[in-house]
């Protein structure tokens, strides 16, 4: 390091492990050694760093071990969905410490909805802290400097709402808003592939959406609406008039409900998803084509931003991939056939494997992530 190392940045060698004793930290930073023992001592008041005794001894006393300290304070999050959010309480490391799901319709209101979030952290606060910090994923364009909900369509009460300070005027400290779908390919990147810092997570549930890591971060975009994929048309959809305005935008003919759309139309009795599912999974020749072709659509719009963004590897997520292998099969098809060689090369195109899970932990690293940033200390 060559300039004075801060204290966020001694905090992150002892994360990190690159380095855990006084020692270590001294010869990596170049800081003196009160300079050292300064910053040590803050974390260690602050709570993010504990002391082990029992370090390798080469002889003599055994230096001091340092060790963040996941334990240092919780994190209050939740994952909006359209009718089920599920709240948790997780620890600096961003493991769930307690989670309970809640049955709210979002089109409530945030009034309703952010005011029964609020009260669930509440009751599973009590006797835990320090609160360090919460984080909120929902299913809207959100600006993410501001945690202001952009998108009309879905949530369509909770336009232009700023959510930050709602939230802060019972709990203040830092909170961060994202799109629901950005925090789910936070989760699958860091939690399935850390080792792939270039990912495509595509959502398809009743509506479809992708978040992209860039370069081991969420790539947000101007104002935080990278990703919308949805209203991209696709070729020959055959004309279907999208909530939007457009024609043939894939999520009016790959979505769950263009999917369940598309088989009562033929005559077929589905009610939800799950009917479904259960079609694909008993090898309905019917059901098996729609959904196939529903993946060709998305195929040709995740094709074009294979080639865009170069991913190693495209996440499937959301309800309607539990119908995997004909939605992934149409998308393989479609994708390996319209994208570069170069980008297909290595290219991966796989099912998610937190399922819903991924929410709740993509919303506490998002918050982890800017409590414990060196710059943020
Ligand atoms: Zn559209």
């Amino acid at each position: 390091m060559s300039r004075i190392a801060t204290t966020g940045e001694v905090l992150q060698l002892i994360r990190s492990g690159e380095a855990t004793t006084r020692a270590e930290i001294g010869r990596v930073t170049a800081l003196s050694r009160p300079a050292v023992t300064h910053r040590v001592n803050e974390l260690l008041q602050r709570g993010l760093v504990v002391e082990d005794a029992e370090g390798p001894s080469t002889g003599g006393r055994p230096p001091v071990r340092l060790r963040f300290n996941a334990a240092g304070g919780v994190v209050a999050v939740a994952s909006l969905g359209a009718s089920r959010t599920q709240i948790a309480l997780c620890d600096l490391a961003g493991d769930v410490i307690e989670r309970t799901d809640l049955v709210i319709d979002v089109e409530e209101g945030p009034d309703a909805v952010l005011g029964l979030v609020m009260d669930t952290w509440e009751k599973l606060l009590e006797g835990r802290g320090p609160l360090a910090g919460v984080g909120l994923g929902v299913p809207a364009t959100v600006e993410y400097a501001r945690g202001r909900t952009e998108s009309a369509r879905v949530m369509a009460s909770w336009t232009g709402v700023e959510i930050p300070p709602r939230i802060a005027k019972r709990f203040p400290v830092p909170v961060l808003v994202d799109n629901d779908v950005n925090v789910i390919a936070m989760g699958e990147h860091r939690g399935v592939y850390p080792d792939q810092d270039d990912l495509l997570f595509v959502k398809v549930s009743t509506r479809i959406g992708a978040g992209v890591v860039s370069s081991g971060a969420i790539m947000r975009g101007a104002l935080g609406a990278a990703g919308e994929i949805g209203h991209i048309p696709v070729r020959d959809g055959g004309g279907v008039l999208c909530r939007c305005g457009n024609l043939d935008c894939v999520d009016s003919v790959a979505s769950g409900t263009a999917i369940l759309r598309t088989l009562r139309e033929r005559g077929r009795d589905v009610e939800t998803l799950a009917d479904v599912t259960v079609l694909v999974r008993q090898g309905d020749a019917e059901t098996m084509a729609v959904v196939r072709q529903a993946g060709r659509w998305l195929g040709e719009v995740i094709a074009s931003a294979v080639n865009l963004l170069n991913p190693s590897v495209v996440v499937l997520g959301g309800d309607v991939a539990e119908m995997f292998m004909p939605l992934v099969s149409g998308v393989r098809e479609v994708v390996y056939q319209r994208s570069t060689q170069l980008a297909t090369r290595s290219l991966k195109i796989e099912r998610s494997r937190l399922g819903p899970g991924a929410g709740i932990t993509g919303c506490a690293l998002l918050v982890i992530d800017h409590i414990l940033d060196p710059d943020a200390l």
